[in-house]
């Protein structure tokens, strides 16, 4: 079970919609500050070319992910895209309990559990500039096929509700600029500074987002 009432360091979330840029962020805010550990989560997916066992996820098989569940390993676990997903306890606790702060690059489902069980995690949302853009970077990466893209764009509207259960917010329009400002979220979060980032608190944010990025 969890060590994470006696832990120093702190929890960071990061979920966006798929194709909003949360792994290209992630990747940039954990190469410039070196206090952040990326927590790696279990999978029921198989690997791809290049992703090793323990480095990018634990590899398992469902009979494995389901005894997990069953004996509260996880902290949170959720399916996307028909695969099984979850972060253990042991991903964050020691890391935590040596005073390192950890990222978790996580889908909606995920980081609201996180909310309900993980109460001083600090959940940051990131969103895209508009639904245009989303589906345009969804097809430009070019790893998903068109019926993948429509379940994931299906997706949106629910977990843009998600975001009202979240801290923080930030759009990922200029890459350098987003990273940035979740780096200054970080910052102000681990230094007891929070009220000099309200700007990105969640409700603002997502008040502008709206008015400007709309649902269309
Ligand atoms: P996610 O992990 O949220 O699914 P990715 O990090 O895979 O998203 O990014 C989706 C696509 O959008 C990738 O092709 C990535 O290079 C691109 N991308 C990410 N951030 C930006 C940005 N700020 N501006 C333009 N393209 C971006
Ligand atoms: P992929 O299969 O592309 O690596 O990941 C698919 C989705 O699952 C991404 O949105 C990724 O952020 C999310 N994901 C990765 N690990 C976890 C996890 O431990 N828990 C949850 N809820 N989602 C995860």
């Amino acid at each position: 079970m969890t060590g994470a009432a006696i832990s120093k360091g702190h929890v960071f979330v990061v979920a966006a919609p798929s194709g909003t840029g949360k792994t290209t962020l992630c990747r940039q805010i954990l190469a410039k500050d070196k206090g952040l550990e990326l927590s790696v989560s279990h999978t029921t997916r198989k690997p791809r070319q290049g992703e090793e066992d323990g480095v990018h996820y634990h590899f398992v098989d469902t009979k494995r992910f389901r005894e997990l569940v069953d004996a509260d390993a996880f902290l949170e676990h959720a399916d996307y895209g028909g695969n099984a997903y979850g972060t253990s306890w042991n991903a964050i606790d020691q890391p935590l309990s040596e005073g390192r702060d950890v990222v978790l690059e996580i889908e909606v489902q995920g980081a609201e559990q996180v909310r309900n069980r993980q109460e001083d995690a600090y959940l940051i949302f990131l969103l895209p500039p508009s639904l245009t853009i989303l589906e345009d970077r969804l097809r430009g990466r070019g790893t998903d096929d068109e019926d993948v893209i429509q379940r994931r764009m299906a997706l949106v509207d629910r977990e843009l509700e998600a975001a009202k259960h979240f801290d923080f917010a930030v759009v990922n329009d200029d890459l350098g600029v987003a990273v940035e400002q979740v780096l200054q979220v970080i910052g102000a979060v681990r230094d007891g500074r929070e009220a000099e980032v309200s700007a990105h608190r969640r409700e603002p944010v997502l008040a502008s987002w709206e008015s400007k990025a709309g649902r269309g």
